[in-house]
């Protein structure tokens, strides 16, 4: 028997798009997920047909050609998803998308909403729909708000719809929501690596060396064996995950397990903002971060590294990151600027004053972004990584001192009094904490199928 036309196109077609066989296609009925063989014979006029046909259950013996014949009323529509690139025209975007239609990409360079789709940023998030033959039936892009002040909150959603044979488009503002995720596992070679193993964003793991920074250092202190587990908010659109907010979602509570030490960490707001604290109720935020780099993909691969050269030549009194030329360094506390410029072997050098006698210093930069006397806020940033000085390789060269004597800068941050919560918030913030509790434990238990494995 000749194949039917139709199982002919789509055949044709799959071979046309063979690449993207992660899209998936349906006919025209909704909910229908039954392959064209898998039908029950359809009513005459399948244009007529009631969903409720789609629940029929497989008739026995039915007669091929017979199902076919139905099958070939019912619209074909095939549905794909992309993103949009920088360089995109009308044609590429709905090249990638399996849409032909000339019409409909003369459309979108025309008109004045559709073209939106390829203006502005790139990386939005576009699905069309087409039908058999590749004409474009509908298009939905989804993309960032451009207020400011909705971009947390509301997405961008642009529909372009054939009705009969017009165009019709539709610009909606339209609020994001939120998913409760958990996530776990455990560290073998860097936090990104176990994170990227538990399908975490990469903005969740820095939140989470964020959180933990006045307890953890963590580009000197992860151990092998290090755990974690995270009870996080993610972003949708549409029930898609969105891929443009970097702050999309927001770690809710998290325990990170250092060298045997358990931390945890939980976020709550009270009337004036949120803030994250300890299952006690005392604020993580503290007078000094242990780090003066934030925690990242490009210097977590860095490894401690010791510098002959300081080794030999002065008595080494500091902490050395190494890192790439250019990577931001932040002040660890507030504090005032007391010297900015060059200073010897120490290259381009950064000194804080933090109140009292406590003073921090970074070293060997290539550049400096701060004057003496200037006001800095703790995780300012005040230069970047560099090699100036007697530096044998790019490197933050960072003491901590006080009354002039270098100490040890985790110390120093992990003796900082933690600031409890006010009393008022507190009921609100045990019920919250125990719920969070709970959640934090099931992602606990999750670390056995993908972190503690071996
Ligand atoms: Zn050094």
């Amino acid at each position: 028997m000749p194949l039917h036309p139709l199982v002919t196109a789509v055949q044709a077609w799959a071979q046309a798009h063979r690449r993207g066989l992660a899209w998936g296609f349906s006919l025209g009925l909704t909910g229908l997920a039954a392959t064209a063989f898998g039908l029950a014979p359809l009513a005459p006029s399948a244009t007529d047909l009631p969903q409720r046909m789609v629940t029929q259950t497989l008739l026995p013996a039915v007669n091929l050609g017979d199902q076919l014949e139905a099958l070939s009323d019912v619209p074909l529509e095939l549905y794909r998803s992309d993103t949009t690139r920088k360089q995109d025209t009308a044609e590429t975007l709905l090249g990638r998308l399996g849409v032909n239609d000339a019409q409909a990409a003369a459309f979108i360079r025309q008109d004045r909403q559709a073209r939106k789709l390829l203006e502005g940023r790139a990386q939005k998030m576009v699905r069309a729909k087409a039908d058999a033959s590749g004409r474009l039936i509908e298009l939905v892009a989804r993309y960032p708000a451009e207020q400011r002040n909705l971009a947390d909150t509301h997405f961008l959603r642009l529909t372009l719809k054939r009705v009969d044979d017009a165009w019709v488009t539709d610009l909606e503002t339209v609020e994001l929501q939120s998913r409760v995720q958990l996530g776990s596992g455990t560290i073998r070679s860097s936090l990104f690596a176990a994170t990227d193993e538990a399908q975490m964003p990469d903005a969740i793991a820095s939140q989470m060396a964020e959180i933990f920074s006045g307890d953890i250092d963590f580009h000197r202190e992860l151990k092998r064996g290090d755990s974690f587990s995270v009870v996080y908010e993610s972003l949708t659109a549409d029930g898609e995950p969105i891929n443009w907010n970097q702050a999309a979602g927001r770690v809710l509570a998290a325990e990170f397990i250092n060298n045997g030490r358990v931390h945890q960490a939980v976020w709550f707001k009270d009337a004036q903002r949120g803030s994250y604290y300890d299952f006690s109720g005392k604020s993580k935020r503290r007078a000094f971060l242990a780090s003066p780099m934030e925690f990242s993909r490009v210097t977590s691969g860095f490894a401690m590294r010791f510098h002959p050269i300081h080794q030999r030549v002065m008595a080494h009194t500091g902490v050395d990151y190494g890192a790439p030329v250019g990577t931001p360094t932040r002040s660890v506390a507030d504090g005032t600027v007391e010297f900015a410029g060059w200073q010897g072997g120490y290259g381009n050098t950064v000194i804080v004053r933090h109140g009292g006698d406590k003073t921090t210093l970074y070293a060997h930069l290539s550049r400096i972004d701060v004057r003496r006397g200037e006001r800095v806020q703790q995780g300012q940033r005040i230069g970047a990584v560099g090699a100036t000085g007697t530096a044998t390789g790019p490197h933050l060269h960072f003491e901590f001192r006080v009354s002039g004597r270098h100490v040890d800068p985790l110390k120093a941050a992990r003796n900082a009094a933690p600031i409890p919560l006010a009393e008022p918030s507190r009921g609100a913030f045990m019920a919250q904490a125990q719920v969070l509790r709970t959640k934090l434990d099931v992602a606990a238990t999750l670390v056995g199928d993908s972190g503690r494995g071996d």
